[in-house]
Parts: structure tokens; sequence; C-alpha cells
């Protein structure tokens, strides 16, 4: 085969903690994250040059070696210096669905879907552990990205454990098209508020995970009881960037008004979700928020929680 073609699924965090801040400068974090249906078209192609090539159809992302996908493909590459030279460049094409900076990872997925398309071009056999080992070193979420569906995140966000997928369930997402919300930005500000909430990481982390394990939470996702999901999310980011964003509240305050089962800021934001029990119900609340913004003003999807992130798509 010359190409693959990966879609290349959205995350949100149904829970985000921060726990405290690590000896290699990064929070402390427990999450759950969670697939979505809102997802890239993400192609690897053979080509002839020795050299990584990137196109993508959105204007806000860059087509250089900053963009993240470009160092996915560059790691393979100084990991295994010579497989150019065997199997030739690649053309990576990046068709963007995703909102940029949105809190959904889209820059992440992008660079998993590059690790797994390469790995079947480039015929280098890489287990799933020596994937998300490599997904790690590029970025906290994307071995998350790599495993897909429902897992814990714990860590950076970087170790993953895997749990039974959610069926049935969809989400709202909401996001202006005008907004993106730096991740760098809202962990300095949650810093600056909350350094003093923070707890010793080498002694309390293992238990904040064991807490989230025995948590209403996980109870709730354990049973796949989506009014009790929806009454359990949770992120601590929320306290700093709704504060600083009122138009990302009142989406917020619109959205848990419109009777979902729960609204939650996704990551650092600005995107939020509604979760809902039905295709249906998550339709009647785009509906109800149609009424409130035009589409200018706030873009609106209905996407089900996925039990994967990375999917071949045939020729
Ligand atoms: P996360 O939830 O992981 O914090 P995000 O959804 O908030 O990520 P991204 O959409 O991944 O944010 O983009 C953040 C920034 O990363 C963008 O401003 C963009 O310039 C840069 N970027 C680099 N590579 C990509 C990519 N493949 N897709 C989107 N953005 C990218």
């Amino acid at each position: 085969m010359d190409s693959y073609s990966l879609s290349a699924a959205a995350k949100i965090n149904l829970y985000l903690e921060v726990v405290g801040d690590r000896p290699d400068g990064y929070h402390e974090l427990v999450m759950v994250m969670q697939s979505v249906g809102l997802a890239d078209r993400v192609t690897v192609r053979r080509i002839l040059p020795h050299e990584i090539r990137l196109r993508c159809d959105h204007p806000a992302v860059p087509s250089d070696a900053t963009n993240l996908a470009y160092q996915a493909a560059a790691l393979l590459q100084q990991r295994f210096p010579k497989i150019m030279g065997q199997q030739g460049g690649v053309e990576i094409t990046i068709e963007k669905n995703i909102p940029v900076g949105a809190g959904l990872a889209g820059g992440s997925t992008n660079a998993a879907a590059v690790l797994v398309g390469l790995d079947l071009l480039w015929q280098l056999g890489l287990t799933q552990i020596e994937l998300q080992t490599l997904a790690a070193e590029l970025g906290s979420d994307i071995p998350f990205c790599i495993a897909g569906g429902t897992a814990i995140a714990t860590g950076r966000g970087e170790q993953i454990d895997t749990l039974h997928g959610l069926d049935g369930l969809y989400v709202v997402l909401a996001k202006a098209p005008a907004l993106s919300v730096s991740t760098p930005w809202a962990y300095k500000s949650y810093r600056q508020a909350f350094a003093d909430t923070y707890l010793d990481v080498a002694t309390v982390g293992p238990t904040r995970q064991d807490q989230l394990h025995a948590s209403p939470m996980m109870a709730a996702i354990g049973q796949q009881d989506g009014p009790a999901i929806g009454q359990h999310l949770y992120n601590d980011l929320e306290k700093v960037v709704l504060p600083a964003h009122p138009e990302v509240k009142a989406v917020k305050a619109a959205l848990a008004s419109c009777g979902g089962l729960g609204t939650l800021m996704s990551g650092s934001g600005p995107t939020l979700f509604t979760l809902t029990a039905s295709q249906a119900a998550a339709a009647g609340i785009v509906q109800q928020m149609r009424s409130r913004y035009s589409e200018s003003e706030l873009g609106l999807w209905v996407a089900p929680l996925l039990p994967s992130s990375l999917q071949l798509i045939e020729p």
C-alpha cells in the first residue's frame, strides 16, 4: 500500500482534577478521557523524496515542523534512521473538522494517527505499548489518542488505564468560532490561583488515583449509568477559564438549561459539552441552542461517544 487514511477522533474530559506539581514541572493530573465522534481525516502517502511534507486545509494550523503530526513523523524518522532510504518519504494530509485550540486534542489525535499510519506504511511492526511510549514523548494527550475509547489518564495525562467503553451516549459540543484558549495559559493561571491547595504528589498522588477508582464517577461509568455520569462531570480548569471568559460561562449556563444529563468544559476549553442519552435528545438541545445563538456566534456538533479514537478508512 502506498497510502493509509485514518479517521482521528477528538476527545473530551469527563473528569479532570489537578492534583499538584510534579518534579518535571508538569502538573500531576487525574482524568477520565473519552473519544467522541468529531474527527479529522489524516492521510499518510509515500513520496519519492526522502522528506516529510505536510498539508492542512485549516488556516490556523501550521504546516511546518511545529505541527504535532509532522513531529510524529520526524520522531519515527529519528528512531528508524534508515527507514526513508528503504521506504521513501511521506506526505501527510490533514482534513480538519475538529476546532483548533478547543480543548478537544485535535493536534494530539493527528499525531497519534501519523504514528499508527506510518507504522503501517513503513511496516515497522510497532506494538501498542511501543506506539504509546513514542506518543508520550510527543505530548501528554497523545497516548490516550492511540488507545481511545474511555480511559483513566494519570501522571501528566500520559499513563492510560483503558475502561469498558460507554455505549449509546451522545454529546452536544459547543464552541464559539473566534475563541481559543491556550492550554499552557490555563495551567499557569491555575497554579497562580490554586497552588496553595496542591497536594504533595509523591505521597498523595497515588492515593488520589485510588480514590478516583472508588469514586461515584467510576461507579457510574462501570454501570453505564448516563444520568449518574452527567451528575459527576468535573473539571478543575473551569475555575480559571470561566471567570476569564464570561462568554464561555454564558454558553455553559445556556447549554445546562437545555435538559441534558450534565454540562462541562472539555480540557482547558473553551469547548463545552452536554451529555445526552440519545441522538434525538442531542438534536433537541442543538435546536434550543440555535434559537439563542446563530451559526456565526456558536459552533454546535452532535457526536456519539466512541469506543476508539483511530479508525482506518477504506480507500
Ligand atoms: P489539547 O486539548 O490537547 O490541549 P487543543 O484541542 O486545545 O489541544 P489543538 O487543536 O491541538 O488544541 O491546537 C493547539 C495549537 O497547536 C494550535 O494553536 C496550533 O497552532 C497547534 N497545532 C500544531 N499541530 C496541530 C494540528 N495537527 N492540529 C491542530 N493544531 C495544531
